[in-house]
């Protein structure tokens, strides 16, 4: 059964403090900021860092990170396929409700299929942008930020991305940021297309 039939009678219901409204009082638009890569590419620190910059500017942001999720929201979901799948179902439609606050929302997950994404794009249409932090298996992994490779290699944590999991890599990307180079120039492209997007 999906979604839609279990909640069949179900009806939206509006609100007089619109999406527009909120936008006009916060003077720039909402929007979906999807930053995809392998783990360790950046995905976290770039959303946070440019987070901090919109924010002394006085926009309004939020960050959701894929691990502070499953915490909550998607805990009872594994790192199989299927699980992915549903884990980035759920944030999708989670983020387009902060959207609809008027918020710019900037989303930190691994997100490996592209279906999966794409599935976002078709939630989010024209507030979906896909952001793909790209860096080698090679240069994330001698990060290794968590030390999850080490244990990985290790056979120690199964369904891996970029090593018992693959990473499929975006092929209509919004935005490719070379994150193998400075941070501070990342941050400033990232900061650019979002100022650019968001722009009433
Ligand atoms: P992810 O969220 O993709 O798993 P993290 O943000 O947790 O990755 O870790 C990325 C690591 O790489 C951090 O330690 C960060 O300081 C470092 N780093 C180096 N250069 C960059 C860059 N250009 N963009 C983002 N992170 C970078």
């Amino acid at each position: 059964m999906s979604e839609h039939e279990k909640s069949s009678n179900v009806v939206w219901h509006n609100a007089t403090v619109t999406r527009e409204r909120r936008e006009q009082q916060n003077g720039h638009l909402g929007g979906l900021f999807w930053f995809t890569g392998l783990s360790g590419a950046g995905k976290s620190t770039l959303a946070h860092s440019v987070e901090e910059q919109l924010y002394q500017k006085g926009f309004r942001t939020f960050v959701l990170d894929g691990d502070n999720v499953r915490h909550g929201l998607c805990a009872d979901l594994s790192f199989s396929d299927e699980d992915r799948k549903e884990n980035i179902r759920r944030i999708g439609h989670m983020s387009m409700l902060y959207v609809e606050a008027g918020i710019i929302v900037l989303t930190a997950f691994i997100s490996p299929f592209r279906a999966d994404r794409e599935n976002v794009r078709k939630i989010g249409g024209v507030d979906f942008h896909e952001i793909y932090c790209n860096s080698s298996l090679e240069v994330c992994e001698s990060r290794d930020v968590k030390g999850l490779y080490k244990r990985a290699r290790a056979g120690e944590i199964p369904d891996f991305t970029g090593i018992s999991s693959p990473y499929e890599e975006p092929e209509y990307a919004n935005l490719i940021v070379d994150t193998a180079s400075q941070l501070e120039n990342c941050r400033d492209e990232v900061l650019s297309y979002v100022t650019e997007a968001t722009r009433k």
